[in-house]
């Protein structure tokens, strides 16, 4: 059996499954794809010491730092249940394959979810974005829209509207649905649009980067342009634990909770970062909490295991 046995191997799990190798403890790392959301990234300009850098590089990097280690690392499977036996989690397979370990750090990260319109795929990078974190800066000065009225989408056209020129905050519901504090503070906001009962049908483009979004008007049908350099789709971020659902608690939205230790609801299972309840889904946090996580994992193990 493992020491350590990481599910997930993005920033979060790359870090914990390093703390754990350098504790010279037996250490796995099972995951679907390694490098996780980091490979669908362009630009990185956040990630703190490294002013700029792209998405690829980050994710080999990650794991070139995990082979410098004693990790048994399993890429390209799928984990698919987790139980428990005696002392021991035993995490299941897609293909049929058990693992079984004295603990466990689950990082299997999220999803945006997208519109699944013509042109966002085309585009993604290129003028669709999903993290205004991330990538605000990168449209200082440019025209952007986001999708979405919820909190994240009025969040993010608040904190848009900062460094951008002009913000159209497009909703398809009658009205938003975000916090009333927020909503007064939007509609305070001189360089905002707010469009509501309104379908985002196309992203278009020049076929190098987005120039422009196409709507319906849900109550008259009539199709409209929007001419624009960005897109901010910000209609929910879906973590990665359905397979998890009834093994350990979740929130309402489906995120592992966690304590400040990373401490799930089972003993010996720990999580950390995209799939977490932690707030703010970024890199530099996901990496703190995945040290985190491999640390508390470290200290149970001291604590649980006899000499
Ligand atoms: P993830 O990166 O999502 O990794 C999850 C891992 O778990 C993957 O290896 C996945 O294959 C695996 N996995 C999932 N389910 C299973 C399963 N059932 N079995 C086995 N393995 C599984 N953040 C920034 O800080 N700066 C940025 O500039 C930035 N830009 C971004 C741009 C885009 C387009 C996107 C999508 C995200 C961006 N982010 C950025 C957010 C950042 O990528 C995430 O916060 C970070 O990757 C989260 O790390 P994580 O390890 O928690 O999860």
């Amino acid at each position: 059996a493992f020491d350590v046995l990481v599910v997930g191997a993005g920033p979060a799990g790359a870090a914990a499954a390093i703390y754990a190798a350098r504790k010279g403890i037996r250490t796995g790392i099972v995951a679907d794809r390694f490098g996780g959301q980091v490979l669908d990234t362009m630009a990185i300009e956040n990630f703190i010491s490294i002013p700029h850098t792209e998405g690829p590089k980050v994710a080999a990097a990650l794991e070139q730092h995990v082979r410098e280690y004693e990790v048994d690392i399993m890429n390209l499977q799928k984990a698919e249940s987790l139980a428990l036996r005696g002392d021991l989690v035993e995490i299941g397979l897609a293909g049929g394959a058990r693992l079984r370990s004295k603990t466990v750090i689950l990082a299997t990260g999220a999803r945006w979810r997208q519109m699944n319109v013509p042109g966002e795929d085309t585009y993604r990078n290129k003028g669709v974005a999903y993290c205004p974190h991330c990538d605000g800066p990168l449209f200082k000065g440019k025209r952007v829209a986001v999708i979405g009225g919820g909190n994240s989408g009025v969040e993010a056209a608040i904190d848009l509207a900062g460094v951008v020129s002009h913000v159209t905050l497009i909703e398809f519901d009658k009205a938003l649905r975000a916090d009333d504090v927020l909503q007064r503070k939007l509609r305070s906001l001189k360089n905002v649009d707010i469009i509501t009962s309104a379908r985002t049908t196309e992203v278009t483009g020049d076929g190098q980067k987005v120039n422009g979004l196409v709507y319906e008007d849900r109550r008259s049908s009539d199709k409209h342009t929007l001419a624009l350099e960005g897109v901010f789709v910000q209609i929910g971020l879906l973590p990665n634990t359905e397979w998890l659902k009834d093994a350990v608690a979740l929130s309402p939205r489906g995120e592992i909770i966690v304590d400040v230790h990373g401490q799930t609801s089972v003993p010996g299972v720990f999580a950390a970062g995209d799939c977490t309840t932690v707030p703010y889904k970024q890199i530099v946090i996901a990496v703190g909490e995945g040290a985190k996580a491999s640390l508390s994992a470290f200290d149970h193990l001291i604590r649980s295991t006899p000499a």
